[in-house]
């Protein structure tokens, strides 16, 4: 599979009209190969083997807010990074999940082709699915390098997306105190 993607590589090198034979290049397609799977090494984790039974009994109720969790994913529409911040909470409802398991979830969505839309619903469902929580937040804020590099070259912009779940969609002071956190 790698050597498959490889040579892909090798004609898209040709294609825009480079020689691929050449010092620097020669390895290029391999390494890329290597590079792309691994970027998109979510399409082969399963939420239960990453979650590996890190639920925890508590009696706890109030909000868990897990803050600026790195996330670094590829648009689905031209392949190029996307880059920023994941926000996290939520309301247990006797289970708590392991600290680091909130990195990993993130990780394995967002090492896919994505958009920035569908990744924050994906996290949300995936928490409330591992959690069965009270409530599901999930802010994501990420700068788009198809639009700081190429088209519009707006170098500053950032996107903002949220999902709200259960009681943070019902209930507007829950969803208030949660904004309130993460800004
Ligand atoms: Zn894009």
């Amino acid at each position: 599979m790698t050597d498959d993607i490889a040579q892909y590589y090798q004609q898209i090198i040709s294609a825009l009209g480079e020689n691929p034979e050449r010092e620097g290049l020669k390895d290029t397609p391999l390494r890329a190969a290597k590079a792309m799977q691994f970027l998109t090494h979510g399409y082969h984790q399963s939420l239960q083997e990453i979650v590996n039974g890190a639920v925890f009994e508590s009696q706890t109720d109030e909000m868990v807010l897990v803050k600026d969790i790195e996330l670094y994913s590829m648009c689905e529409h031209h392949l190029l990074p996307f880059i920023g911040k994941c926000h996290i909470a939520y309301l247990p409802n006797g289970n708590v999940l392991g600290l680091s398991k909130f990195a990993r979830i993130v990780d394995m969505y967002a090492r896919r082709m994505q958009i920035q839309e569908n990744l924050t619903r994906e996290i949300a469902e995936a928490v409330q699915q591992v959690t069965q929580a009270r409530g599901v937040a999930v802010v994501i804020e990420a700068r788009h390098l198809c639009m700081m590099m190429r088209g519009v070259e707006k170098q500053n912009s950032s996107m903002t997306s949220s999902v709200m779940l259960g009681d943070f969609r019902a209930n507007q002071a829950t969803r208030q105190e949660f904004l309130t956190l993460v800004n």
